[in-house]
């Protein structure tokens, strides 16, 4: 039964609740089915019919005229051209920008998301004709959806120039960063029971808003790139806190309870995160640290303080895997800069070929957003069964061959297990050093993400194979195919 024809039997008001309801159990069907790479695509779909069930009610009510002493003054013409232009960049977006990109487009989609939180909350506000007789708990609403909307808005805007190379990744400090921020925090804070008390002070709302966007830039700028992911998350689940607020503003029970799935998963996202990198959120926040590995010290060849990292010729390296009977494949950020994940499954299928098991290790926070190297092997056809989280793989390098490290770094750095000044010290890590050999494709020595060191280079066990990941694992599988 569509939603009209329901609407004619019990009523429009009610019709749409249940539609609004539908529409939740959907979304959360949805999150839930995100959860896993397999049905995460599914997932997708089933939260964006959602989406379309929760849009269409909610035109169907605006569609109606409007009760006495409420202008609505909507117009479907309008939002239909506002929808196409919306589709089309969507589409556009969706199909230019790489994978490599998606943490910036995250990022701007949850900062249009955050002022959209605040325009509407103001725009309710406005719209009324006597401001004193807006209930308080809708004050404070709309007071929230614009804080928390407009930081949402400039943070993520910062956070996508720090992403896109527009401004410099690292942190940017400023005198009395962190006073200014409070002070900040605390006038916002002060104009919004203000508004409270006196609903009529149109400049105090407007003045929480102008310092909403200042805070937003103000919270950001200290923090490195490559701490971006982290705060994006945070980000998300202000968009979603910012829209529940202005569902309570709306009297849209659909909005809030939306609002509060993203704030929801967005904060555990942002947990996870965390305790994956052995990091508390404070730290990420407010450390300063974060800066990307570019702008760390490295060390520019294979001679360091720890001696000599042993470099291994491609020749040797298609010997050992060639005797190989299991190998463990390793991919980090680096896969994911060269965009080898084709190649890495063209050089699987070829040790396939030849009897040997092929198993690869996922580290949680391996590349430069959650699920990174899931997404990337998924778009490379891997079979999900041959992706093995830390837990499941590391009992098993103990008996593999060889690791093959492909592009990842920090997170196959034995200092996490012992060295206690290490800034990984206690982070979870892949235990490639116990595997028979360990090959590592990198460039050069640099350090990672982290700007440390790795220990696993100066192994014994351990063989370094320099260069772009993509053309040294295309140069393996050719060696493979032609060694027959
Ligand atoms: P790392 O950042 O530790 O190391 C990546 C390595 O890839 C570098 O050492 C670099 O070495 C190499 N590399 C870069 N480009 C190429 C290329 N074209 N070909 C071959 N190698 C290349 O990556 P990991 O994946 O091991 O670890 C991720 C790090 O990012 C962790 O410290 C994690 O805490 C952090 N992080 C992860 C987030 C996530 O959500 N996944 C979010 C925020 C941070 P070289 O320059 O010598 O080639």
């Amino acid at each position: 039964m569509t939603i009209p024809l329901l609407a004619e039997t019990i009523g429009l008001e009610t019709a749409v609740a249940y539609a609004y309801l539908v529409a939740i159990v959907l979304f959360i069907l949805g999150l839930k089915m995100l959860t896993s790479v397999k049905t995460a695509a599914w997932g997708n779909a089933i939260s964006a019919i959602g989406m379309a069930i929760a849009s269409v009610a909610t035109l169907l009510l605006f569609n109606q005229d409007a009760p006495p002493g409420q202008n609505y003054a909507i117009s479907l013409a309008w939002i239909l051209v506002a929808v196409g232009i919306g589709t089309a960049i969507g589409l556009a977006m969706a199909v230019k920008v790489p994978m490599t990109g998606m943490p910036q487009m995250v990022a701007i989609l949850n900062g249009f998301g955050g002022i959209a939180s605040l325009l509407v909350a103001s725009a309710e506000y406005l719209r009324t004709a006597n401001p004193s007789e807006i209930p308080i708990h809708i004050l404070i609403a709309t007071g929230l959806a614009i804080i928390i909307g407009g930081v949402t808005f400039t943070g993520s805007l910062v956070a996508f120039a720090k992403l896109q190379g527009l401004v410099t990744g690292s942190p940017i400090f400023f005198p009395m960063q962190k006073t200014v921020n409070a002070l900040l925090l605390v006038a916002a804070a002060g104009l919004i029971t203000v508004v409270i008390y006196q609903p009529d002070q149109e400049l105090a709302l407007a003045s929480v808003a102008v310092i909403a966007l200042i805070l937003g830039v103000g919270l950001v700028i200290p923090i490195g790139g490559a701490d971006m992911p982290v705060v994006i998350s945070l980000l998300n689940s202000y968009s979603g806190l910012a829209a529940s607020m202005a569902g309570f503003v709306l009297g849209n029970t659909a909005l809030i309870v939306t609002g509060a799935l993203v704030g929801a998963s967005g904060i555990i996202l942002t947990n996870i995160m965390c305790t994956a990198m052995n990091r508390s959120l404070a730290n990420v926040l407010f450390g300063g640290l974060g800066v990307s590995s570019t702008t760390t010290s490295s060390a520019p060849d294979a001679k360091t303080k720890k001696g000599k990292a042993r470099e291994f010729t491609l020749d040797d390296a298609v010997i050992i895997l060639d005797a190989a009977r299991q190998v463990v494949i390793v991919p980090g950020y680096g896969m994911a800069v060269a965009q080898a994940q084709h190649a890495v499954k063209e050089l699987a299928d070829a040790l396939e070929e030849r009897g040997i098991t092929v198993k690869y290790a996922i580290h949680p926070v391996a590349g430069r957003m959650p699920g990174h190297m899931n997404v990337l092997l998924a778009e490379a056809n891997v079979p999900y069964e041959q992706l093995c989280d830390l837990e499941t793989i590391n009992p098993e390098f103990d008996n593999a061959d060889v690791a093959l490290v492909i592009g990842a770094n920090d997170v196959t750095n034995p200092a996490a297990r012992h060295a206690k000044d290490s800034p990984i010290y206690g982070m979870p890590i892949l235990n490639v050093d116990k595997a028979r050999t360990v090959f590592v494709i990198k460039r050069s020595m640099n350090p990672g993400f982290a700007g440390i060191e790795n220990e696993l280079y100066y192994l014994p066990n351990c063989g370094m194979l320099f260069g772009d990941a993509k053309k040294v694992v295309n140069s393996l599988v050719k060696q493979l195919t032609e060694s027959g």
